[in-house]
């Protein structure tokens, strides 16, 4: 208790898992918790005491499922062994803590995603340099002068840690909102802040927006940047240069992360050579609105991966090769020659056709090299990873080969070419392991049996005296049923007794007087021989010493792949490029998708685009493909107008994915496309309401919309739809309008904009590069039929009242909304309430105001139209619908 208690001490914000014989238990409040969680029985060992101490425990060959559970849950485990061999301990075994789990540095190969990285990140807030900023150029016009704070706001560094592959990076944010949109990028399981920067009333005060982004928020004290230098300098190969002077809060961050990930690792090292300092500039900007919005890695609805563009896109064959092309997609190039050398590399595989079938199928009986390099460096590698290893390396020289005719995959910088790193000094690790390792070596060092035969003279004579050892007992055993005429007679072996031998009851009368009693069973006798116990003497100890020499070669292998371990890192992220590349050729030809031209210009450009998401889930052959074009100097804000369900949204997502996918290196789904590179695709869709932030739908809304006028360049792409619905129509319409005009006058980014404020199709006439276009419906008898194509013009009318049909409104509420709707638009806008439409305002905007009672006025009509009108369809449940419905009809008869 004494040295459960000490270890307790120093980890109390930790679940301590303490190791006795083969269980692991917990003790006190840990106890508490921990059966709470895990569904365990909560005991003591000194029952009816009144201050018994509560504990709990797992069996120890079980405890993986448990301490992931834990930590997925946002635990942290400290897991206590016993350091000392119990049969040479003098009194009580050592214990230490040889690990700690936490929720963000997970090392158990079966608690991680093999798609995606395990991130633990820290975050620290402080002042420091702004880099100097790009300027905003290119505006037609500059904004209304809006008076800018003077001392220079908190920045943010942030820097992230995957243990399990050593994938470091770190930048530096110039707000707490872009730190936000960063870490929705990231999504790190765990986050590490100094307390006060998250204190609400702290002068950075983040604190709830930041809190979202992990389960799990550890205080813990930021090193200082001389600390945090010294400690980066003697963790990383590559020196920090002036990392230090420019990024101050960046190198912070870095060293913070780096110091927690070591603790939770007292007996390995981690697998680290390189920090990759990165600007979040230098790539396309996602904010988490557009990542959520686009429903690029999840959907918008559950969270879910399938549905997403990252699962069309998930033909990679290794699991190193999954990660990176999610960190591709949600880090579009803006460099051109980048974007150019891997669409060159998608190119060459493409065409490369069978042969690319022949890179899958070699790809996926490669082992994930970043894990495994990782779990060696870490220590905890076992006989059947090190296996896995060698039969990787020893592919990868074929594999080099099967590329060579993808000749452009090397060129370029930017990709990792497989040759130079099937390295000389690699192929010498693949043969040392292979010499060394059986076929098939067993998980566990305990399991034994995973050294190859003829490699270790001492390993081969202590198997040739534990297997002699074998053979003699059988001889044994023959000689002893020959003397004794027992044919019955056993030797048998248990851990208590070793060797011994077995006479059944009814031949107890011819045991020999040399034989031993040793114990008595319900069937017979159990006997020990001087000749068994010398014989158990020299078996056992061959055992141990084989056991003993296992283990040590195991832990030199082990050490030699860790040495090894950046050439490892090098050799993965080789596998996976090339994976990446034979995923987007894959995907290319399958969807019969086309290479994109992108270019510094300012049009896009698409001839026949699909949707890709959309197009997988409806019946093959069945989606409509659309052309789009946007242009910064012509079309630039194009309005999208039609009824609900026509396809407005899923058409500017695709425009959005095809310039994202196009900007990854990929091929898109469209017949052609011009991209004029973008820096930023801002996304404002629909009216999800952030419950988890506290806000309103409208609020949210609006926050997004601020964002985009904040942020947006004449480079970037805007996608919005349906500004101002979570509020009033006056409202609503007059910022949608505000918000158009701003876009045009002021901004001059690519803007798409749905609407269903027909009034707003009018700004085309006296702004130049606003365009209409409109989804197409057919009107046949009555009957209107989505067809699902955009077409330049304005719609002309929004068929709201045909949507609410095909919805199931009863006919006559149908008859009298049609009735309504032909007086608005016939007599001046005359409401049955005696409201009516005013005069045009100079927008045109058709806006309600009072006027004389007209003669029908029944407010319970005008109340149910109110209500119907207010129903958002897209979002009622049939259930809500229907009760809808009957308040309607409640209320008119
Ligand atoms: P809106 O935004 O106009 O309300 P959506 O874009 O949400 O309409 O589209 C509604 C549904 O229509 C989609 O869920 C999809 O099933 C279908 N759809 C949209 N665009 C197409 C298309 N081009 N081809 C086929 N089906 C489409």
């Amino acid at each position: 208790m004494r040295q459960f208690l000490e270890i307790k001490d120093r980890h109390p914000d930790a679940i301590v898992f303490f190791r006795l014989g083969d269980f692991y238990e917990m003790f006190f409040e840990d106890a508490v918790v921990a059966a709470g969680l895990l569904d365990l029985t909560l005991t003591t060992r000194d029952k009816g005491k009144v201050d018994a101490v509560p504990m709990c425990g797992v069996p120890h060959h079980a405890a993986r499922g448990y301490v992931a559970k834990l930590t997925d849950l946002g635990h942290k485990v400290v897991i206590c062994e016993q350091v000392e061999d119990p049969k040479l301990a003098k009194g009580l075994v050592r214990r230490d803590v040889v690990r700690i789990v936490t929720p963000g540095v997970v090392v158990d190969e079966d608690a991680l995603d093999p798609k995606a990285g395990r991130y633990v990140a820290a975050l620290v807030c402080g002042v420091a340099p702004a880099p100097p900023s790009p300027a905003r150029t290119g505006r037609h016009a500059a904004p209304a002068a809006e008076p800018r704070p003077t001392p220079a706001p908190p920045r943010w560094g942030l820097a992230y840690l995957d243990v399990t592959t050593g994938e470091f990076r770190a930048t530096e944010l110039a707000s707490a909102a872009a730190a936000v949109d960063e870490l929705a990028r990231v999504a790190p399981r765990e986050v590490i802040v100094a307390a006060a920067d998250l204190e609400p009333d702290g002068a950075a005060a983040p604190g709830a927006p930041i809190r979202r982004f992990a389960a799990v928020w550890g205080a813990a004290p930021v090193p200082d940047l001389d600390d945090a230098r010294a400690l980066l300098a003697a963790a990383l190969a590559e020196p920090l240069a002036d990392l230090a002077t420019a990024r101050p809060l960046l190198v912070r961050a870095a060293a913070a992360v780096l110091a927690y990930a070591r603790a939770t690792q007292p007996s390995g090292s981690l697998p680290i050579a390189r920090l990759v300092a990165y600007e979040p500039s230098a790539t396309m900007v996602l904010d988490e609105a557009a990542i959520a919005n686009l429903e690029l890695v999840a959907t918008l609805v559950g969270g879910q991966r399938t549905c997403s563009l990252l699962e069309v896109l998930y033909e990679t064959a290794t699991a190193p090769g999954a990660r990176l092309l999610r960190r591709w997609l949600l880090y579009p190039l803006t460099d051109l020659g980048a974007i150019g050398a891997r669409a060159d590399a998608v190119t060459d595989l493409y065409a490369a056709g069978e042969l690319r079938r022949e890179l899958r199928q070699q790809l996926r009986t490669t082992s994930d090299l970043e894990r495994l390099a990782g779990k060696a460096t870490l220590g905890v590698a076992g006989p059947r990873d090190l296996g896995r290893l060698r039969d990787t390396l020893i592919a990868l020289p074929a594999l080099a080969t099967l590329a060579a005719p993808a000749p452009r995959l090397d060129g370029a910088p930017a990709l990792n070419d497989l040759r130079t790193v099937a390295t000389p000094a690699l192929a010498a690790l693949a043969s040392r392991l292979d010499a060394a390792l059986v076929e098939q070596p067993a998980a566990l060092v305990k399991d034994g049996g995973f050294i190859r035969p003829g490699h270790d003279p001492e390993i081969d004579e202590c198997r040739g005296l534990a297997d002699g050892g074998k053979d003699a007992i059988a001889a044994i055993e023959e000689r002893e049923r020959a003397r004794t005429g027992i044919a019955s007679l056993k030797v048998r072996y248990n851990r208590v007794f070793g060797y011994y031998i077995e006479i059944t009851k009814s031949q107890l009368a011819r045991v020999p007087d040399d034989y031993l009693r040793k114990q008595t069973i319900a069937g017979g006798e159990r006997y020990v021989t001087r000749e068994l116990a010398e014989l158990e003497a020299k078996v056992l100890a061959a055992q141990d010493t084989l056991a003993a020499r296992e283990a040590e070669l195991h832990r030199a292998l082990v050490a030699e792949v860790a040495a090894a371990y950046q050439a490892l890192l090098a050799a993965g992220a080789a596998i996976a490029t090339l994976d990446v590349c034979v995923a987007l050729a894959d995907v290319a030809e399958r969807r019969g998708w086309h290479r994109p031209t992108v270019d510094a210009g300012a049009i896009i450009d698409i001839k026949d685009g699909r949707h890709p998401v959309v197009e997988a889930l409806v019946p093959a052959g069945t989606f409509v493909p659309n052309d789009a074009r946007l242009d910064a100097d012509r079309e630039q804000v194009v309005l999208v107008t039609g009824p609900n369900m026509a396809g407005k949204s899923t058409f500017m997502r695709q425009v959005a994915h095809i310039v994202i996918l196009a900007q990854v290196g990929s091929y898109v789904p469209a017949a052609a496309a011009t991209i004029g590179v973008c820096d930023r695709v801002f996304t404002r869709v629909g009216a999800t309401d952030n419950l988890a932030r506290g806000d309103s739908t409208f609020m949210v809304e609006m926050r997004e919309t601020a964002a985009i006028l904040a942020h947006a360049t004449r480079r970037s792409l805007v996608v919005l739809d349906e500004v101002g619905r979570g509020t009033s129509t006056f409202d609503g319409v007059s910022i949608a309008w505000a918000v158009v005009e701003y876009l045009h006058d002021a901004v001059g980014a690519r803007t798409l904009f749905a609407t269903h404020y027909h009034e707003l199709v009018a700004m085309a006439d006296d702004r130049p590069r606003v365009h209409n276009v409109s989804a197409l419906v057919r009107e046949q008898g009555g009957e209107v039929a989505f067809l699902r194509r955009i077409v330049p013009g304005a719609a002309s009318r929004s068929y709201g009242i045909d949507v609410a049909r095909l919805a199931g409104l009863p006919r006559s509420v149908i008859g009298r909304a049609r009735e309504i709707l032909g007086r608005l638009e016939g007599d001046g806008g005359a409401l049955p309430s005696g409201r009516r439409l005013a005069a045009r305002p100079p927008g045109q905007l058709s806006l309600l105001s009072d006027g004389p009672p007209a003669p029908r006025a029944d407010p319970r009509e005008a109340e149910a139209l109110a209500r119907l009108r207010a129903l958002d369809l897209d979002r009622t449940t049939p259930i809500a619908a229907l009760t809808a419905l009957a308040e309607l009809r409640a209320l008119i008869s």
